[in-house]
């Protein structure tokens, strides 16, 4: 197993208390097991997400001492501007304050009541910015993305001929623009091939369909492309970066992942007047078109971040520690999604905890047991965010029943790791003692985040 040894080390440090384990058992019951209403102090290694929780690095920090605030033409908007047209390669930059603004204003101006926006999987803000608008979120993603156990390089890819089928059967009218999301996070964070991008935009530009990215792991995703995809061992990650968004219209992207800062996000395209329509929607929303509802120094951390994150050594730590988790799991034989994807790695939870049935929620019940053996918090990925009511009024569950375990960028060392899947390992010993729950209160929409529960 190779060690994933850090690229860096560590100039400042943030106390981590691991509280005793009945105080554990009193923060439980009173979150009303649901690990979203855990204060984050309670919490000994937060595992809960990626999204904004990197580590920003010296440089980036001494980018937010010179960025500049000035309300219209601030030099860090210009310094972003420059990295982005030469990472991503479009023309037009337009800040937004995170990922789902950048969305909510590209589908406002191009998308309408009755159409149909295709992705491999949208992500979950994604689907709702399509959904608001009185449009279909259609995921096209290939079979093998909901396959946990089969190990083929590229889950992510978009299944291109059911993408004919769809233009077919909707009309490209109805159609105002394709998405891919790289890597697919709701499809356990697999890349999507180079060859899968052309093959897209092939079929994108017969119909004359716009073709967006949502970028939000672009580099992850290259980083997987350079690994497995066929002649692109000797290409370096950023021209594998460059070459896909050539390939599109444009990108969607949360800095809060790729561009390793805690808050921003950006639309980058080249269609001048689209642009001239996206800068007039974000005047009304986030702000004027050179700062995007951002302060000047955050646009100066984003900037310095999708430096870095292109850097060979650190994606190598980044995925290798991914890695490393998922190795270590294995060895225990704990059975996860494979292979395990570039930001997480995703328990089965229906294999873990055999003995419970689909409605005693077994993936919720794990992340309860995983933060009271260690205060460790993870997310479940299952029936309880995902299922949903009959015309029967029966529950129904989605395929899959998952734990994710999300590694922050350059926040925990191997030592943070070995101690998560050492907590699993223990549990793993004892599973058949892990109790199922039954909800006693939810809201109709987005349930995960404020149901409260009960141990049966
Ligand atoms: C996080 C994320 C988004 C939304 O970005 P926010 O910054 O959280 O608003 C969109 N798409 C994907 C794939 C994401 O992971």
């Amino acid at each position: 197993m190779n060690i994933p040894v850090e690229p860096y080390r560590i100039k400042v440090v943030e106390s981590l208390r691991r509280i005793p384990r009945r105080e554990r058992e009193a923060v439980l019951r009173k979150a009303g097991y649901n690990v979203f209403n855990i204060p984050a102090e309670k919490v000994f290694i937060d595992l809960l997400t990626d999204s904004g929780t990197s580590a920003m690095s010296d440089r980036q920090w001494a980018g937010l001492m010179v960025g500049d605030e000035s309300y219209a033409g601030a030099r860090s908007f210009f310094n972003l501007e420059r990295t982005v047209r030469r990472v991503f390669g479009f023309k037009h930059v337009i800040p937004t304050h995170q990922g789902r603004a950048a969305e909510r204003i590209l589908f406002q101006a191009l998308v309408h009541k009755g159409d149909t926006v295709p992705n491999n999987i949208h992500f979950d803000t994604t689907r709702a910015n399509v959904e608001v608008l009185g449009a279909e979120a259609l995921d096209l993603a290939a079979r093998e993305a909901y396959d946990p156990d089969d190990e083929l390089p590229f889950k992510g890819n978009m299944d291109v001929g059911r993408l004919e089928d769809a233009i077919k059967r909707r009309g490209r009218k109805r159609i105002p623009l394709v998405m891919m999301t790289v890597t697919n996070n709701s499809g356990g964070g697999q890349p999507v091939s180079l060859d899968n991008i052309r093959r897209v935009r092939a079929v994108c530009r017969k119909h004359k369909i716009p073709f967006f990215l949502d970028a939000c792991r672009f580099a992850e995703n290259a980083y997987f492309i350079r690994e497995r995809e066929k002649g692109c061992a000797r290409t370096s990650v950023a021209e594998i970066a460059r070459e896909a968004f050539s390939l599109a219209d444009g990108a969607t992207m949360s800095a809060k992942k790729d561009a390793l800062v805690n808050i921003g996000g950006f639309i980058a395209l080249n269609d001048d007047r689209l642009a001239g329509r996206l800068k007039e929607l974000l005047i009304i929303g986030e702000g004027f078109p050179t700062y995007g509802g951002l302060a000047g120094r955050d646009l100066e951390a984003m900037a310095r971040g999708l430096e870095e994150v292109l850097e060979p050594d650190y994606l190598e730590h980044r995925i290798g520690q991914v890695r490393y988790l998922a190795a270590l799991l294995e060895k225990e034989r704990i059975p996860y999604f494979k292979p395990c994807g570039g930001h997480a790695v995703y328990i089965l939870a229906d294999r873990f905890l055999p003995h419970l049935p689909r409605n005693r929620y077994p993936a919720w019940a794990l992340t309860t047991a995983l933060y009271r053996e260690a205060g460790v918090r993870a997310v479940e990925i299952g029936g309880v965010m995902f299922g949903r009511k009959d015309k029967g009024g029966r529950e129904v569950y989605p395929a899959l029943e998952l734990v994710r375990l999300c590694v922050p960028r350059r926040v925990y060392t191997v030592s943070h790791l070995q101690y998560v899947a050492e907590a699993l390992a223990e549990l793993y010993k004892r599973r058949e003692k892990i109790r199922g729950l039954r909800i006693v209160s939810q809201s109709p929409y987005l349930r995960h985040f404020t149901a409260r529960f009960e141990e049966v």
